[in-house]
Formats: structure tokens, C-alpha cells, sequence
């Protein structure tokens, strides 16, 4: 039985416009995910503070599904966490298991009926999934669902999962088994959250392209948390035991935890954007908090590219610790010459013509006397449309800058992404179709430098075969199909 918090059966889903101060000139994170099982616990409330810091990676839509025994609680709306949920809405989930998700939409558009977790019934009862990355199957897998008689509500590829499993379930699997077969039909980016009444279940896609980590709770009996990042584990006070293992699926119960590698050729394809940009800076991955790596990139920036200065700052927020980096490296004096305006984000009242105008400024002021008649060196992690930039430095320029010298901790992004993050086709990317000298020119800066693609592996200190960096190279770790390819490989195709 479902509870009256339930608004996944939606029929008429609501349409909100939505504008935001400028445009978002970044690659747009695709989503947050977050279970825990702890029976003790208020695990909605935790599931709240889970999904709090991991509003980064979505700001849409959120929703928490909770399992009491046999009953579903699910509550999910548009909005950021904050606004989707009050405390009288947490009270009113009651459980010992509990998903959690913030969605930033990829796959299916921007409507409340295609906010998660997924919730379908089953003969076991019902499972709610929350999704973390995108499918590049999903016109077969549709088909292939449809034959089989499925009904979809939204246009999510994640209710095409949760659909998948539900029609394993009925046709007589026990919940692992028929996550597994439905996995096997799955192609693409996925780590997936999903809660039934039996137990919790955590996986990562047979290349880990997004990030899923466990944690634990209590001293006594152990409880687990699985989250994106570990940013959400610590503002729980749940410690980082290990990652999901690319190909793995880890089911939690009232036992404990246990493992399945069900993928038969698992390769570690961690998408390097992550560790450059979507994450948060104090997450952990590869026993480092990606802060560290940062400032990494802007050691090896320094060493690959120095020009000389009098001052070297970063965009804020994301351009910082590389820009600390460089500092180190390089002896030009680091400052801050670029204040944010923190409590900005996306509004649903339109700005006036006027507001629209002052640009960036709505976002960063310039520091005028920190800036005025200085040659600056700006550091950002990536430059992807190039108009951001371009009011970053007139702005500068504005406050008196006497020389500007943009420095990115990232390759020229030149290929769209396929995985789960929201990038422009590839004719809106700067990169694939001018040359540095001439996206110099178009930002306005005196002179432009990238990070080389070697430089940037190399700062990881991994194996540089483990990552996915496709949007650097057009190699792509997951076939894309033909189809899919044509929606946004537009200058490849018109090439081929
Ligand atoms: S294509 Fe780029 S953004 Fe997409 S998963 Fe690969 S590295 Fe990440």
C-alpha cells in the first residue's frame, strides 16, 4: 500500500518555468542519490541531510521514498531540497529504509511526474529507484519493454529501470536476481539507488562512469549509507568504508551487507569531470578530498604554462583551489578579486532587462582596488560556451585590470557528454569549433592556456586508462548508438 505522500501517479504534471540569472555556462551535474538503512534511525530526516549536500549535483526536483515494513511513503517535488521538504513532511515518512534523490534532468524533461525516486509495484511490493547517469540504450530498451507489455508514466530512462526489475520480479526473480537481468539490458552511465520492503540496493554500471560510495553508521549493529559522494556521509556523521565497485551491486538487510560482481567485463571509466569540476571540492575519491587534486591541476598548470604577473585569482567558487595551485607553483601572489554572490541560484521570477544587462555581476563583483591596474592571471576548471567568460573578463577589465591571462585546469572541452551530464550539442562548444587563439580573442583575454590532457590524468596520480575523459577526446567508453550520437555530435556527423 502506498501512503497518501505519493505524487509519482501524477497525471497532469505541472510545468513550471524556471529562469536563472544568467545562463549556466558549466556542464550541468545530472543528479544526487542517497539510501540508508538503519532501522533505529529517522532515516528520512538523514536522507534530508544526505540530499542537502548533495544539492550541487541537482537542483530541480528532490524526493525521499521510505519503506516501513511492506509500506511505501514517497514524497517528491520540484524545488531544491529545502523548499520540497518541511519537517512535518519528514515525520510523515516514516521506515527503516529510505531513498533519496535531487535531479537535475538529463533524460526526460523538466516536469514533477519525472522527479524520483521511481516508484513501481511488484509482486514483492514496491521498489523506488533513484538514478545517477543516463542510459544510451534506451529507444531499444523501450521497445523492448513495450513488447513486453510495460506501461511507462514519465519519459525518464530511470523509470525504464525501476520498469525492467519490476517485470523480472513478476515473472518470478527474487529482487537481486532480477536486478541483474535487468541491468544486462541497461547500456550506458548508471549508479542507482533502490530501495524494497527486503532490503537496500546499491550499483555502479559496469564502467563506474558516476560515483557511489558506501558508508557506515553505529558502532554496535553496523548500518550502511550509500551516497554519490562522501560529503553526504559526513554530514550525517557516517564514516566512508569503501566504494561501489564498478559492475557491483552490494544488497543491505537486517544481516548486514553482501556483494555481487554481476558485470562480466567490469573497467574502472570514473568521469574525470567529476574530479575537476561536478563534485564537491571536500569529497573524497582515490583516498583524497578532490580539493587536494585541485590544487594539483594548478601545480601542473603552473608548470606547463607560466606567464608573468602581479596577482593569480580563481572564478569563484570552482576555479579556486587550482588557483591556489598555480600560486604555489609559480610565486605570483595569490588573491581574491571576484566576490560571489552566494545565496544566487535559480529563481522562478524573471530579472529585469536592466538586471539582465549588469551580467555577471549579479553573480561576481569585481574587487576594484584589489584589480585596478594589475596584470591578473584568472584561473576556472573549464570553459564551455565561452560566454560566461566573457563577462568574467570584461568585468575585470571594467575594474581596472591592466592585462588579463586565462588559465584553465582542463583540456578544451570538444565532445559533448552522453553519460549524464547536461552539455550543449557540439556545435555550441566553444572548443570544437575555434582554436584557442581565436576563443582567446572572442573572450577578450590577452592570452588563453588550457592544461594538457596528459597533465590533467597525470595530477590524478592513477592510472590514466581509469577515467572516462570523452569530452576531451570523442573516445567514449560506452558505444553510443547512431541515433543518439546525431542529437548532439552534430559537427562529427556532419563530418562523416
Ligand atoms: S564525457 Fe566527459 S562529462 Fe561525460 S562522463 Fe565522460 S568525462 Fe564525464
Amino acid at each position: 500500500m502506498i501512503a497518501n505522500r505519493s505524487h509519482y501517479s501524477e497525471e497532469h504534471p505541472i510545468h513550471q518555468q524556471h529562469c536563472t540569472l544568467e545562463l549556466p555556462d558549466k556542464p550541468e551535474e545530472a543528479c544526487g542519490v542517497f539510501g540508508i538503512y538503519a532501522p533505529e534511525k529517522e532515516v528520512a530526516k538523514l536522507t534530508y541531510f544526505g540530499l542537502y549536500a548533495l544539492q550541487h549535483r541537482g537542483q530541480e526536483s528532490a524526493g525521499i521514498a521510505t519503506f516501513d515494513q511492506d509500506q511505501i511513503y514517497c514524497h517528491k517535488d520540484m524545488g531544491l531540497v529545502s523548499q520540497v521538504f518541511k519537517e512535518t513532511t519528514l515525520c510523515e515518512l516514516p521506515g527503516q529504509i529510505a531513498v533519496g534523490h535531487t535531479r537535475y534532468s538529463t533524460t526526460g524533461s523538466s516536469h514533477k511526474v519525472n522527479a524520483q525516486p521511481a516508484v513501481i509495484k511488484t509482486r514483492l511490493g514496491h521498489l523506488a529507484l533513484a538514478h545517477n547517469g543516463n542510459l544510451v540504450n534506451t529507444i531499444d530498451l523501450r521497445k523492448e519493454l513495450e513488447k513486453r507489455g510495460c506501461d511507462f508514466v514519465t519519459t525518464t530512462d530511470s523509470e525504464m529501470i525501476a520498469v525492467a526489475i519490476a517485470q523480472e520480479v513478476d515473472g518470478g526473480k527474487d529482487w537481486q536476481q532480477a536486478a541483474i537481468s535487468a541491468f544486462k539490458m541497461c547500456s550506458g552511465a548508471y549508479s542507482l539507488v533502490i530501495g524494497t520492503p527486503q532490503g537496500l540496493m546499491g550499483v555502479r554500471d559496469p564502467n563506474g562512469i558516476r560515483p557511489l560510495v558506501i558508508g557506515t553508521l553505529n558502532k554496535g549493529t553496523i548500518r550502511y549509507v550509500l551516497a554519490s559522494e562522501t560529503c553526504a556521509l559526513d554530514i550525517i556523521g557516517a564514516e566512508y568504508l569503501r566504494d561501489v565497485e564498478p559492475g557491483e551491486m552490494v544488497w543491505i538487510t537486517q544481516e548486514g551487507l553482501s556483494s555481487f560482481h554481476w558485470a562480466q567485463k567490469p573497467a574502472r571509466k570514473l568521469c574525470i569531470f567529476e574530479m575537476i569540476y561536478f563534485a564537491r571540492p571536500d569529497s573524497i575519491m582515490h583516498d583524497e578530498t578532490l580539493y587536494t587534486y585541485r590544487v594539483r591541476l594548478g601545480h601542473q598548470l603552473a608548470k606547463e604554462s607560466y606567464v608573468d604577473a602581479d596577482l593569480v585569482m580563481g572564478v569563484p567558487d570552482s576555479g579556486i583551489p587550482a588557483a591556489i595551485g598555480y600560486s604555489q607553483v609559480s610565486g605570483v601572489a595569490y588573491g581574491e578579486g571576484l566576490i560571489k554572490n552566494r545565496y544566487v541560484g535559480r529563481t522562478f521570477i524573471e530579472p529585469t532587462q536592466q538586471m539582465r544587462e549588469s551580467g555577471i555581476k549579479m553573480k561576481l563583483n569585481p574587487l576594484k582596488d584589489v584589480l585596478q591596474g594589475k596584470r591578473i592571471i584568472i584561473v576556472d576548471d573549464s570553459i564551455v560556451r565561452g560566454t560566461t567568460s566573457r563577462k568574467i573578463v570584461k568585468a575585470l577589465r571594467d575594474a581596472g585590470a591592466k592585462e588579463v591571462h586565462m588559465k584553465i585546469s582542463s583540456p578544451p572541452v570538444t565532445h559533448p557528454c552522453f553519460y549524464g551530464i547536461d552539455t550543449d550539442s557540439q556545435d555550441q562548444l566553444i572548443a570544437a569549433t575555434k582554436s584557442t587563439e581565436e576563443i582567446a580573442q572572442q573572450i577578450g583575454v590577452d592570452t588563453l592556456t588550457y592544461l594538457s590532457w596528459e597533465g590533467m590524468l597525470k595530477a590524478t596520480g592513477e592510472d590514466p586508462n581509469s577515467f572516462c575523459s570523452a569530452c576531451f577526446t570523442g573516445d567514449y567508453p560506452v558505444t553510443i548508438p547512431d541515433q543518439v550520437k546525431r542529437s548532439k555530435l552534430i559537427l562529427e556527423t556532419a563530418k562523416g
